[in-house]
């Protein structure tokens, strides 16, 4: 008998995301971005869902390769561009744009021989520090690029900091204004909006937008749930209590007793650990869902189990469904009790979870 834990892939959910995508993009074009394995959904699978995407861009060399070897004929974006000449020869034959934001891409670019002409998107450090050229170093590069006779097209591209978060507006105007600078000079098409400058900054639709969390149906805006925003959640991670506990006033949970109860408590064992991807910081009161009722985790999480509070839920027995995340509990709530972000809950599930698309 396999472990009960799944992880339920709403394909429905992801095309419906996709179309509050498409509302709030107005006329810019959809790049669906897939990396991490689609932030944990599967490749193939929400890529197949996501078919309307104008484009879709991964970091991972390998996963763009896999694409094309499935059949898919989208444009298909190397976020980090390459690390190698062998890199690039790989996107030469599979036909993927590149990202270049550093001159040794160039330099490497310069000395190798495509057989194909090659669509970049030219990164442009705008303030986040992370990737991308300096102002000057991009006039210099984009100069290059333009007169280099396998270039194909050109797209000005640049990724904001702090777009989820209201206070910090101020911010992504710098961020706009810096790369306006650019965009006066050449007159490319440019690509700037991750999911929440789609939602918030509508000045930054531009040709190309680049959503990544809301296709997924988790909010990526600090003052708003996703329900707000009418995403649905795609992923929902269940499992089932494999196990009853009775604690008698002072009892101790788990590892460390880090909990004591403080009456006689009924404890469920949760098929669910740190090893398929459960946070361990979530502390006692994370909510989660016992046959539809909210409850709360108590003790430490472990490797393979975590234990919950059924006190007052006296239906729930072995066998009782467990929603760790998704429909019913959005994953914020538990990202935020864990002191993270539903990006990495999401990235960090394990292999050993068993995902099925409903
Ligand atoms: N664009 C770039 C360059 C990214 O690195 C990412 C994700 O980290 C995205 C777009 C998508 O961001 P989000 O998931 O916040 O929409």
């Amino acid at each position: 008998m396999p472990r009960p834990i799944r992880a339920l892939i709403d394909f429905l959910a992801l095309q419906h995301n996709l179309s509050i995508v498409r509302k709030h993009a107005r006329n810019a074009q959809i790049m669906a971005v897939i990396k991490a394995n689609a932030y944990g959904h599967g490749l193939l699978s929400t890529v197949s869902a996501l078919k309307s995407a104008d484009a879709f861009a991964v970091l991972e060399l390998e996963a763009a390769v896999r694409l094309r070897e499935a059949g898919v004929d989208h444009p298909i974006l190397l976020l980090e561009g390459y690390f190698s000449t062998e890199d690039l020869v790989v996107a030469d034959q599979y036909r993927l744009s590149t990202v270049i934001h550093h001159k040794e891409q160039l330099v490497m670019l310069l000395a190798s021989k495509l057989k194909n002409k090659l669509n970049v998107f030219v990164k442009i450090n705008t303030g986040m520090n992370r990737l991308g050229f300096t102002l000057g170093d991009a006039v210099a590069a984009l100069n290059t690029l333009r007169s280099h006779p396998t270039i194909g097209n050109i797209t000005l591209m640049t990724h904001f900091a702090c777009a989820d978060d209201p206070l910090q507006k101020i911010e992504i105007i710098e961020q706009i204004e810096c790369f306006s600078v650019i965009q006066k000079k050449f007159h490319l098409p440019c690509s700037m909006a991750n999911s929440a400058a789609i939602l918030r900054y509508p000045e930054t639709l531009a040709d190309w937008v680049r959503p990544g969390i809301m296709l997924y149906g988790a909010s990526p805006l600090l003052d708003k749930t996703a329900a707000e925003l009418d995403l649905r959640p795609v992923m929902t991670v269940t499992s089932k209590i494999i196990a009853i506990q009775h604690l008698a006033l002072k009892d101790k949970v788990g590892y460390g007793g880090h909990f004591q109860a403080d009456r006689p408590m009924r404890i469920g064992i949760v098929a669910c650990g740190y090893a398929d991807g459960y946070p361990r910081h979530a502390p006692t009161g994370t909510p989660i869902l016992v046959d539809g009722q909210r409850t709360r985790i108590v003790g430490r999480v472990s490797m393979d189990m975590l234990t919950v509070d059924l006190t007052s839920i006296e239906h729930a027995n072995v066998g009782s469904i467990v929603i760790l995340w998704g429909k019913g509990l959005p994953i914020e709530e538990v990202a935020e009790s864990a002191g993270t972000i539903s990006y990495e809950l999401f990235c960090a599930l394990s292999s050993r979870v068993e995902t099925q698309t409903i």
